[in-house]
């Protein structure tokens, strides 16, 4: 086990609100982890703090054992280390396809124009969309939409990927193609934080599943064991509701 995002008793509030409690997990390189729990538990504002677009009151966060850093263009590099896709796209919506795609790598990684096309052409195939390369992102589908934010993510070269219920906004009919981008994904090694309620995704490609309830980790086995046998109250009664 080689440890890339590594969560050390991690404490959050919001206001009054305690959302994360004593929240400790590692996800090691390669692996897989499928974060599921009840909306509110904590999944999007565990994601957050993994990039800092939230930040912790104690605990400690640490990427390939360097601590996250505050601000400034070390935290621009943490980012860019730290793929997001959300729920809601986010793509430029004035830019088109190919322009999402490349723009992190020009200013961020800075490679030339040229580097950055080849790397997003390859990378838009991969996914399935290169042939939408010229068109701005309110011309295509959700599903199509969605798979350029999971390319313009992978094309910042990241060491590990975080999904916050990147399939919840897509119709029926667009999940799959998502879900497919993302267990190709998985095949090939990548680290990923996945948070999602497709439980047929967190069978088939999870290592590892995490069942957070009102900011805590309550269970944590592998899939066939949490799905077939989940041992707290909390996870049994979720489960009945979702599957
Ligand atoms: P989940 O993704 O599991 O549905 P969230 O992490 O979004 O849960 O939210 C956990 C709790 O924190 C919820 O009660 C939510 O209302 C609260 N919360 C989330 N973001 C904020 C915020 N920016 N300000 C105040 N409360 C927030
Ligand atoms: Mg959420």
């Amino acid at each position: 086990m080689d440890p890339l995002v590594v969560l050390d008793r991690v404490n959050k509030h919001f206001g009054e609100q305690h959302v994360l409690k004593d929240i400790s997990l590692t996800v090691s390189r390669g692996e897989v982890v499928v974060v599921i729990g009840p909306s509110g538990s904590g999944k999007s504002t565990l994601c957050r703090t993994i990039n800092r677009l939230e930040t912790i009151d104690s605990g400690s966060i640490t990427i390939d054992g360097r601590a996250l850093p505050a601000e400034g263009a070390a935290l621009a590099r943490l980012r860019a280390d730290v793929g997001m896709v959300f729920q809601s796209f986010n793509l430029f919506a004035h830019k088109t396809v190919l322009q999402n795609v490349t723009l992190g790598q020009t200013v961020v990684r800075r490679r030339s124009a040229a580097d950055a096309t080849r790397r997003a052409m390859e990378l838009l195939d991969r996914v399935g969309v290169a042939n939408q390369a010229g068109k701005m992102p309110a011309q295509l589908s959700g599903g199509q939409q969605q798979r350029v934010a999971i390319a313009r993510a992978l094309a910042m070269d990241p060491q590990v990927m975080l999904f916050d219920e990147p399939t919840s906004a897509l119709d029926p009919e667009m999940i799959a193609e998502v879900l497919d981008v993302m267990e190709g994904l998985a095949d090939d090694g990548m680290t990923m934080l996945v948070v999602t309620h497709e439980m047929g995704f967190a069978r088939k490609a999870a290592d590892r599943v995490v069942f957070m309830a009102d900011g805590e980790i309550v269970e944590e086995a592998a899939p066939d064991a949490f799905f077939d046998r989940p041992t707290s109250s909390r996870a049994k009664e979720f489960l009945s509701k979702v599957l």
